[in-house]
């Protein structure tokens, strides 16, 4: 039997207490008067339990998923709001509530970190929380945001030098990362339908372009919601390579680029199972999150996705404890470290 991973899962459900202070953090970066004190935020052990409980945890039960790797909100990190101080005290705020989720629920929760990236800002600045986060509160991996702007896209391609202070951390502590946008605040762009899509296929040929992981052998990337565009596209992106006179896609990201399965309906996650290697895949369903509807063809939620990997007729059960359990185990060291000292 596989330890069913979910690999991206965000706290979309925290108190209400949260979103309130940070309406006021908001209001107070045009009037520092109202800049609200971090000790005004109070959540207590039972609001937190009562958050999990009744949705993230109800749902893992009752479709089969026995643990989550666990993050702030995207949508809510908004790195464009405010400067970096004010990213900086949102992102240890929401990564602290992760890290009591992951305290509380133990056998079902893991944090992975947010950082307090900011438009412009030199990503070395990220480092402190993102050490702090895998030292204090046990992360195995962070987000990463390769648009602060929120749809702009001002920041250098991943594979330029301005990220590798980061790189450089992820190799010492070997922890992945997912490449993950936020809300988008241009009006072309909705944030879960476009934006989002947008950034992962952007983020894919990226590192296509470059040759990133010439310099980090080791770097591993989370490419989410099912690699954006790219397995629909792959015949594109090989062309695109060969024309550059890249390696093959096997070798030149395949080794290092992961895609996880937050895709919503039978037909894309066989798609998605039929062009990427099974190693490439990790199983995740980004619940509770952007789809929370019930598919009406089915009669189920769209983003149970334990469900379309059960149902695959290509993936044999060795192919599909890979993508439950094994690879993730494989992506997220730490995790698998974790497990294996409760006997897992
Ligand atoms: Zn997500």
């Amino acid at each position: 039997m596989s330890i069913i991973i979910d690999c991206h899962g965000h706290y979309t459900t925290a108190p209400k207490q949260l979103e309130e202070w940070r309406n006021r953090q908001v209001a107070g970066i045009k009037d520092p008067s109202q800049m609200p004190k971090l000790s005004e935020l109070k959540i207590a052990d039972d609001d937190i339990r009562e958050s999990i409980v009744n949705n993230q945890l109800r749902l893992m039960k009752e479709r089969g998923n026995d643990m989550t790797l666990f993050s702030p909100r995207a949508s809510f990190m908004a790195h464009h709001i405010g400067d970096f101080e004010v990213s900086s005290t949102w992102a240890a705020i929401c990564n602290e509530l992760c890290h009591r989720v992951a305290q509380l629920f133990p056998e079902h929760f893991v944090p992975v970190a947010m950082l307090p990236q900011s438009p412009g800002v030199d990503p070395r600045t990220c480092i402190p929380e993102m050490e702090k986060c895998i030292r204090d509160y046990g992360a195995v991996g962070i987000n990463l945001n390769p648009d602060p702007s929120g749809g702009h896209w001002k920041e250098p391609p991943l594979t330029d030098k301005w990220w590798y202070p980061i790189y450089e951390k992820m190799v010492e502590h070997d922890v992945p990362a997912m490449i993950h946008v936020s809300t988008s605040c241009n009006a072309c762009f909705h944030t879960t339908g476009a934006h989002y899509i947008n950034a992962d296929t952007t983020a894919f040929m990226q590192l296509i372009q470059g040759d990133l992981f010439k310099d980090f052998p080791t770097l591993r990337f989370i490419v989410p919601h099912g690699g954006g565009a790219v397995p629909y596209h792959w015949g594109r992106y090989r062309g695109l390579a060969q024309e550059m006179k890249k390696p093959l896609l096997d070798t030149h990201v395949m080794n290092n680029v992961f895609f996880d399965t937050c895709v919503y309906h039978q037909p894309g996650i066989d798609l998605l199972n039929t062009v990427i290697p099974v190693k490439n895949v990790l199983f995740a369903s980004e619940m509770i999150g952007a789809v929370r509807g019930i598919d009406p063809t089915t009669g189920n939620y769209y983003d149970d996705t334990k469900r379309y990997i059960d149902a695959s007729t290509i993936l044999t059960p060795e192919d599909k404890h890979a993508i439950f359990e094994a690879n993730t185990r494989r992506v997220f060291p730490r995790l698998d470290t974790l497990l294996k000292k409760r006997g897992k």
